[in-house]
This record gives structure tokens, C-alpha cells and sequence, in this order.
């Protein structure tokens, strides 16, 4: 069974989340196992990410809060857990964080995503269903990609249960990654990220700091189309679905896709695959 999930993240005002509200009621209507929402490091829309989470979670489908250990205090962290228990989530997107200028790592009581799994499970033992980052194309900071794998397998050693990628756009380097951690003992489902393309300048900027590569060959395709929004949706739909139907045809047990808050670019992939 292909499994397949949305993720959105939270809003500045109440409009913004009646508007994310709808996007989710248009995504239900497909089944998705859960919606996550993104979590600010630091804490700093702790109390936003908590809303959206209650308010997704009472409409039916599950909502999965994401929550990043980097910034935050151990207490802050134990009283979201139960709040979120109290609530009846049961699954976490499980991630470090990253703190704007990138200060605070070495004074931070948990410091890594493995630490914050092992926390999670010392709380609350098997309650949640623990997702963790995963990067085909290796973390920006790792030392090596070598490093990158032994850090992705500590995680799920310290008892993550599956895992979602980093954004790609490359179907290889999925593969290449799943065949090195099944090699290392890793046998958690290991869900592609996909990141719809809508719009070419953002996406650059965002995957340049991300460490997510863009290939040339669609660069330099989306470059030319300019300000030709129309063509770059299209383009943009037809090269992510090619790329999810490989994904799939090669054995990925579903989809995460990063909607941005809309519903229409992941739906229009999603619909060419079904
Ligand atoms: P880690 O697994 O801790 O890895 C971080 C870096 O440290 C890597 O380079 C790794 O190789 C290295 N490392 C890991 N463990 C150790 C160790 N024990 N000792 C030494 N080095 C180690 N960010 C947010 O702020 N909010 C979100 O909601 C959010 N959602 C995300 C969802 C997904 C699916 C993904 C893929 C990313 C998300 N991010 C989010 C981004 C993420 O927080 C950043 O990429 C962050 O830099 C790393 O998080 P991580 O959980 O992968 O960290």
C-alpha cells in the first residue's frame, strides 16, 4: 500500500489558518495517513504549531506535530509531549532544527535529533510513532556523506519507526541512500519528501540553504521559462511526477508531500499517479 501524507506549517493569523483548514478538507478527500505541521526551532511558534495541530486533529485525519529539540529546554519539550498525548497525537515528526544564525547548538540541552528520539522514548515510552529527517543528497553540515549515513542510523537505532526525506530531484540518489542504510541494518520505511515546483526563485533560494540540488538539465528549463509562471507549473508537474512514478515503480513506500500551504501542486501530481 502506498501511503501518502501532506505537510503544512503554521500561520501568522486566524485567516491564514481557516485558509490552510480548506487546503486540508480539498487533501482529505485522498486519504492521507496524517498532516503534519512544521515546528519554528527554538520554540518560536511553539503555541501556532500546537493550534494547527488541535485543529487538524479534531477534523478527523491525524495530525503528526513536528518538534525540533535545538533551542528548546527538556521541559518545554516533556509539557508539549503531554499536552500533545492529552490531545490523542500519535505520531512526531522528530528533527533537530536549525536556529537562525545557527548559535545555541552547543548550549542546548538536547543537541541532535537522536537525542530528542531517545528523550521521546524515555517520556512516553512507545506511545508516538517517531518519523526522522532523512537526506539522500546529505545533511549541508555533515562532515562527510559517509558520517551523514551513521548519523541517520543512530537515530533510528535510538528508536525512530520511519522516516521522510529531504526534498529531491533526483530519483537516484533516494535509491542509492535506501540501498546504503538497508546495507547498514536500517529497515524503517523510508517516505520521499516531494517538493512541487510553482515557483523558480524561491526554490532556488530555499535549496540552496537546504542542500537540496536542483539538476541542471531543470535549472537552466526553469531559468528560461522567466516569469512565465504557466510553463514552469506545467514543466514543473510533469518532471515531479516522472519522478515520483519512479520512486514508486522502485519500490518507495509512499509520498510526504511539502504543500506550502497549498493544495493544488501536490494534488496535481498526486492525481497523475493514481
Ligand atoms: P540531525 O539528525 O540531528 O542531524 C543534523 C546534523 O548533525 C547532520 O549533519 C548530522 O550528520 C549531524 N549529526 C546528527 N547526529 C549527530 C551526533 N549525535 N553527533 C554529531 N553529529 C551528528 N526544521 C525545523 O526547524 N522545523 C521543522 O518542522 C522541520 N521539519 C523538517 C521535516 C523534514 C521531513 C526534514 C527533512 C527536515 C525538516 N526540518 C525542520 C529541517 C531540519 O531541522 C534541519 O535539516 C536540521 O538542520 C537537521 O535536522 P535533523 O533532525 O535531520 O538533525
Amino acid at each position: 500500500m502506498t501511503t501518502l501524507s501532506f505537510e503544512f506549517f503554521p500561520t501568522q493569523t486566524e485567516e491564514g489558518t481557516s485558509r490552510v483548514l480548506a487546503v486540508r478538507d480539498e487533501l482529505a478527500a485522498f486519504n492521507p495517513e496524517f498532516f503534519s505541521v512544521t515546528y519554528g526551532a527554538g520554540g518560536s511558534t511553539r503555541g501556532r504549531t500546537f493550534s494547527m495541530v488541535e485543529a487538524i486533529q479534531q477534523r478527523g485525519i491525524a495530525a503528526a506535530p513536528h518538534l525540533s529539540c535545538v533551542g528548546d529546554s527538556t521541559a518545554d519539550l516533556r509539557d508539549l509531549l503531554q499536552r500533545y498525548q492529552a490531545l490523542g497525537i500519535n505520531r512526531i515528526v522528530t528533527l533537530r532544527g536549525d536556529l537562525p544564525s545557527g548559535s545555541g547548538l552547543a548550549s542546548s540541552e538536547l543537541r541532535y535529533a537522536n537525542e530528542l528520539v531517545e528523550f521521546i522514548r524515555k517520556e512516553t515510552g512507545d506511545h508516538f510513532t517517531l518519523e526522522v529527517a532523512a537526506y539522500p543528497e546529505m545533511h549541508p553540515q555533515a562532515s562527510s556523506f559517509e558520517k551523514d549515513l551513521e548519523n541517520f542510523v543512530r537515530k533510528v537505532k535510538a528508536g525512530a519507526d520511519s522516516a521522510i526525506t529531504q526534498y529531491f530531484f533526483n530519483a537516484d540518489s533516494y535509491f542509492h541512500f535506501v540501498d546504503r542504510v538497508r546495507a547498514m541494518g536500517v529497515d524503517i520505511p523510508i517516505i520521499p519528501g516531494i517538493m512541487p515546483i510553482t515557483n523558480y526563485s524561491k526554490l532556488a533560494r530555499f535549496s540552496d540553504s537546504c542542500g537540496a540540488e536542483i539538476p541542471r538539465w531543470i535549472r537552466k528549463q526553469l531559468e528560461a521559462y522567466g516569469d512565465d509562471s504557466d510553463s514552469i507549473v506545467k514543466f514543473g508537474e510533469e518532471v515531479v511526477t516522472d519522478m515520483c512514478r519512479r520512486l514508486l515503480d522502485g519500490g518507495a513506500p509512499g509520498l510526504h508531500f511539502y504543500t506550502l500551504n497549498q493544495a493544488k501542486p501536490s494534488l496535481a501530481v498526486w492525481k497523475n499517479l493514481i
